[in-house]
């Protein structure tokens, strides 16, 4: 299996069986966001423990990249502290942003999230697989 496939089954995986998907009574920030390009929707609701991010339900409809990138997020930053949750953020812009070819992505830290590398070779799919960051970023910013 190449790496291309791999990365596909890893992306068609989140998007059959979304991670952390729904939403929360009581939630202490909630975004929603819309990529009008595409028609994708992502509804974003958190709870905080502290600095660190103690729940995150994400209910959404949308292409395939959408909803797995919001199911890989939800998954990766769900019990992250803000500073983490910043970081990741700041190396999956960098990782959509590399030239082919260009700086090696370190997967033991993007995790599943790695398999969304792929989307840059079509820019216009990276509005998609930026939405769910996009909307995390609003719900973070009702918090300070
Ligand atoms: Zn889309």
């Amino acid at each position: 299996m190449s790496l291309d496939q791999l990365y596909r089954e890893v992306i068609l995986d989140h998007y059959r069986s979304p991670r952390h998907s729904g939403s929360l009574e009581h939630p202490d920030a909630h975004a929603d966001g819309h990529n009008p390009l595409c028609g994708d929707e992502i509804s974003l609701d958190l709870t905080f423990d502290g600095d660190r991010v103690s729940d995150i339900r994400i209910s959404g409809r949308g292409c395939s990249i959408s909803q797995a990138s919001a199911s890989m997020m939800a998954n990766a930053v769900s019990g992250m502290t803000l500073d983490e949750v910043r970081d990741l953020e700041r190396r999956f812009k960098e990782m959509m942003s590399i030239e082919e070819g260009g700086e090696e992505i370190d997967v033991k830290v993007m995790g599943d999230l790695a398999a969304l590398q792929g989307v840059r070779r079509f820019p216009v799919r990276i509005k998609c697989a930026d939405l769910p960051w996009t909307t995390l970023d609003e719900a973070l910013s009702q918090r300070s």
